[in-house]
């Protein structure tokens, strides 16, 4: 997600969520329920019948999972704008409590699958993405067009599921709609089938790959899609499809084209295209943006920019770039979002380095630095709900965090490490990631130990203070105060550009005129 005007939009919007709808402040994450913490999720297949003229759904969820030892209870998480009609566990009923948001699901013998059939109104979203729920809109030909944004909600506000950011279906999941002809969904994986059949249209996607919950996504409207076959870094053909509405349609070309630039970039630096087994996707939404996993939620409103001669969407490059941090490599307790947004908005940077140049690189990371607000640490508390690790600067000055390494590493060191962390299978897929490990990865692969950096800008809103002490007529006594760092940095004397290490004990240079300490802005210090 990105996150623009959500600052204005919060002020706007307080009085409507309160009055509007009633209780829509769920979020995900968290402390991990006890009893959530015995069943490892391993599938879902949602079947799910979207009814754009009544604004509801009616659904069953099958859950494929595995129990840590015996069992009695299964919790779910399903929001209680919806009645649960039934719960089956193969072909047999079973009791359940579906109270606080929460769905008691009561085992009477051992069993690896059940099936909630359920149905209701779901949350219409206050503010996509940032306060998500459906959006039920319609194009400019009257027709509907309904999206779907939960990453701070979690999918308990669409399909009954253990939401939490640590459970990813290993197994991917199946998606089958139901929609009014002649409606089309687009959603993630590849479409494996779709058929019509009085007055209604079937889909039925699925995904080759585990996904976060807040990423199971699917936009319903007259889409039309245009398509090429895209070949990978490694020489892999993966399919690639845009899906924008009937009145956009002349705009499908170029924006296919602004994804095949941003995948080109994004697999410079940080490998292969994570899910080519699925695809490469856009839809056009009725909201911003958003990462859902091989199809991307895309409104911008095709407002490309030409970055050295290279059609360019930022809004686009920065969903996209999700499909590498946080879709491949996704974090187990949201206190680590930075992961996802700073890295991800570094990439945002790397758009203007490869098409740009150096100078615009530099001018866009200046521009990012400005607005950094370090008003609370990057990293939070761990078990941290969406709601309570979400603020402007895991964006920010998490990708200002990247814009240092890569000083101090320099190049030859800092993108091999980035694009080497990107593919380990430690890190990705099955597997969760943290800020430990990140910070263990780049010191291990530096061979430095960089953790008093990591201390100071991830851990704390500490802004070293260089101090400089002019002595005599053409000396200055440069130091770091306050913090037990030191820094490689840049200063500018009359001689032209020094690269100095800077710590506590004042380090001399000569310049006929006042020094400048880091002249280019690769770190945030007060100075
Ligand atoms: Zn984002």
């Amino acid at each position: 997600m990105y996150w623009r005007v959500v600052l204005i939009v919060l002020f706007l919007v307080v009085p409507v969520q309160i009055f509007a709808q009633g209780k829509q402040n769920w979020t995900s994450g968290g402390e991990m329920d006890p009893l959530q913490a015995r069943f490892t999720v391993k599938h879902y297949s949602l079947d799910i019948e979207v009814l754009p003229r009544i604004k509801g759904i009616d659904a069953a969820m099958e859950m494929l999972f595995e129990t840590k030892g015996r069992l009695d209870t299964i919790r779910l998480d399903l929001i209680m704008n919806y009645k649960v009609l039934k719960v089956e566990s193969e072909g047999q009923e079973l009791d359940f409590r579906h109270q606080d948001d929460l769905l008691d699901i009561y085992l009477e013998k051992p069993t690896n699958r059940l099936k909630v059939f359920y149905r209701g109104k779901p949350p219409v979203a206050v503010n996509p993405p940032w306060q998500g729920g459906f959006t039920w809109e319609s194009d400019s030909n009257g027709h509907h067009w309904v999206g779907l944004s939960c990453q701070n909600e979690g999918a308990k506000i669409f399909m009954p599921c253990l939401d939490h950011p640590s459970s990813e279906p290993a197994n991917g999941v199946d998606l089958y709609f139901k929609v009014p002809f002649p409606y089309f969904v687009a959603s993630n994986g590849r479409l494996l089938n779709q058929a019509t059949s009085v007055g209604f249209n079937y889909f039925h996607w699925a995904t080759a790959y585990p996904v976060n919950n807040y990423n199971i996504n699917f936009t319903v409207g007259r889409l039309y899609e245009k398509s090429e076959a895209y070949t990978s870094v490694s020489g892999k053909r993966i399919p690639m499809t845009v899906f924008v509405l009937e009145e956009n349609l002349n705009k499908a070309g170029q924006l296919l084209e602004v994804l095949e630039n941003s995948v080109r970039t994004q697999e410079k630096y940080f490998g292969e295209f994570p899910f080519s087994d699925d695809k490469i996707a856009v839809v056009e939404t009725p909201y911003l943006g958003m990462e859902h996993q091989t199809i991307n939620a895309y409104g911008n409103k095709f407002h490309f920019q030409d970055i050295g001669g290279v059609r360019f969407d930022w809004l686009l490059h920065h969903e996209l770039g999700h499909e590498w941090w946080g879709n491949k490599i996704s974090v187990g307790d949201w206190a680590d979002i930075w992961i996802h947004e700073g890295v991800c908005s570094y990439g945002d940077l790397l758009f203007y380095l490869d098409h740009g140049g150096q100078d615009a690189y530099l001018e866009r990371a200046a521009e990012v630095a400005r607005n950094v607000e370090n008003s609370r640490p990057l990293v939070g508390e761990k078990n941290a709900t969406m709601g309570e690790a979400y603020h402007p600067d895991i964006y920010t000055k998490g990708a200002i965090v990247l814009h240092s390494l890569r000083f101090m590493l320099g190049d030859e060191v800092f993108f091999p490490m980035l694009k080497s962390f990107a593919a380990k299978e430690e890190f990705s897929y099955n597997n969760r990631v943290s800020t430990d490990d990140f910070v263990n990865y780049v010191n291990e692969f530096a061979g430095k130990d960089l953790s008093p950096f990591f201390e100071t800008y991830l851990y704390s809103t500490d802004i070293p203070k260089v101090k400089v002490n002019r002595k005599g007529r053409d000396r200055y006594d440069i130091s770091l105060k306050g913090v037990g760092l030191s820094l490689p940095v840049e200063v500018l004397t009359t001689n032209g550009i020094e690269k100095i290490l800077i710590s506590n004990t004042p380090v001399r240079v000569k310049s006929d005129d006042m020094v400048v300490i880091d002249p280019n802005g690769w770190y945030l210090l007060d100075k």
